[in-house]
């Protein structure tokens, strides 16, 4: 179950330093899943033994223009509602802005889990002028150095004890799918063809659709749970447009589920949103079949799907080993391919390969070609060994890991799917020292 913080707080107050503290360690370990980007706005955080995901919302701010403080207002009451826990940054050497009041004004009224860290205590002396920021009505609030990490143990400790806890897991065991993509590209009409009800409203203006759902279906022999996220605008009124406001949806959808549908609208291509979101299903080691709903609406000829394919997996190479399937929806084509797609992509996600049959394989393999060797010292592979983790995880043991470079890992990961089928998983590869 994913737990999300998200970090507020106006620009210039610390916000990405303090996101890159947080997520600094586990980033790492995320990146090597082959093909990720980093960016500043949403990382992996571990405190404690607790996880959790964190949000700059300050990632977004940038392009907008004069509507600057109602973008960020609108940022803070999306932040509200999506977030488990929401970091109020402030500056403790400009003191309390308008800004600040304003923020603080909201989370008062709406929110119900808040931090506030005052930022840039970098020194002891400080600490006393950090309690001024109490006038803003606020409790839990610790004085921080983003850049030189004073008071954040303290901060996170307390931080890690409001998180939801495990304990509100789900009783069902059901693997969960759920279906990310842009506002109208087709989500709820999807999930109403699926139901067969008109649970959801539809209407051709985006997010009219309630909240966050569990559908138990039956399909093919198969029981899983539908997780239906299109549309949790109740509270806040909020302009959809917003990228931020569609990237917090698809963070939340997607860590709530095994296998996500990215939804892409045809008549709009694969935008950089698309991208994102795709980036996001790859980096939350989640499983993927990518819809490309509306195919209706597009004139085709023989070749119109292999060139969408390809532009498609152009955008999200190196990793293009997953299911694309043109739908559409009005007229209920392929949405039953598309939920088998699913089924298998969760059968793969889920495929263990014994270490005899991994050795038996890969270990000529690797001989024939072996890793390149590095000033003059050769590496070699003594076994692997499939961990047990969420997504398919292989360990090489070899004499000198260090020396494996990643054109390599992208070689061993290519066998893999080419052996077995892992479409629409991201897989690790590590190499380790024995
Ligand atoms: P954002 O706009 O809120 O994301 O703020 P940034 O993280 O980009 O930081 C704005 C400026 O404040 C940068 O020059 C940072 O180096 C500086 N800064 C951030 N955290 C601290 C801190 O703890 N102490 C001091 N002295 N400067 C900080
Ligand atoms: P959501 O915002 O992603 O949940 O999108 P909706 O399900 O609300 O759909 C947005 C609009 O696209 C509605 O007017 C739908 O009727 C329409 N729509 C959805 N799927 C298709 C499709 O396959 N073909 C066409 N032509 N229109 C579709």
């Amino acid at each position: 179950m994913g737990n999300i913080v998200a970090i507020v707080g106006r620009p210039n107050v610390g916000k990405s330093t303090l996101f890159n503290r947080l997520t600094e360690t586990r980033q790492a370990i995320v990146d090597e899943t082959s093909g990720v980007t980093r960016d500043r706005i949403y990382g992996k955080a571990e405190w404690n033994g607790k996880h959790f995901s964190v949000i700059d919302t300050g990632g977004w701010a940038e392009n907008s223009d004069d509507q600057f403080e109602e973008v960020i207002r609108q940022q803070v009451l999306i932040a509200i509602e999506e977030a488990d826990v929401i970091l109020f940054l402030v500056d403790v050497t400009t003191g309390i802005t308008d800004y600040d009041e304003a923020v603080a004004d909201i989370l008062r009224r709406k929110a119900k889990k808040v931090i506030i860290a005052v930022n840039k205590v970098d020194d002891n002396s400080q600490i006393t002028e950090s309690s001024y920021f109490y006038k803003m009505g606020l409790d839990n609030l610790f004085p921080i150095s983003a850049i030189n990490g004073s008071g954040t143990g303290e901060m996170l400790d307390y931080l890690v004890t409001i998180l939801p806890t495990a304990g509100e897991k789900e009783t069902s065991d059901l693997p969960k799918f759920t279906i990310a993509g842009r506002p109208n590209a087709g989500k709820s009409s999807l999930v109403n063809a699926l139901i067969g009800e008109e649970r959801n409203i539809v209407t051709p203006i985006s997010g009219t659709t309630r909240d966050s759902i569990y559908t138990e279906y039956n399909k093919f022999g198969h029981r899983f749970l539908l997780v239906d996220t299109a549309g949790i605008r109740k509270k806040a009124k909020v302009n959809d447009n917003l990228e931020f406001y569609s990237v917090m949806r698809a963070i939340r959808a997607i860590e709530n589920s095994d296998i996500c549908f990215l939804m892409v609208d045809a008549t709009r291509g694969f935008e950089g949103q698309d991208q994102n979101i795709f980036n996001l299903i790859e980096r939350n080691k989640k499983g993927v079949v990518v819809l490309v709903n509306k195919w209706d609406l597009i004139e085709k000829d023989m070749h119109t799907a292999q060139n969408f394919e390809n532009m498609i997996k152009a955008r999200t190479a190196p990793y293009t080993d997953y299911p694309i399937i043109f739908t559409s929806v009005i007229e209920k084509k392929r949405i039953y391919k598309a939920l088998e797609k699913a089924i298998q992509v969760f059968e793969n996600k889920s495929r263990r390969i014994s270490t005899s049959k991994l050795n038996e394989y890969l270990l000529p393999l690797i001989e024939n070609y072996p890793p390149p060797a590095y000033k003059g010292k050769y590496i070699k592979v003594k076994y692997v060994t499939q961990l047990p983790a969420s997504i398919p995880t292989f360990a090489f043991f070899c004499n000198l890991p260090q020396y494996i470079k990643e054109p390599y890992k992208r070689f061993i990961e290519n066998k893999l799917r080419q052996k077995w089928n892992f479409s629409g998983v991201p897989i690790n590869i590590f190499f380790r020292k024995k």
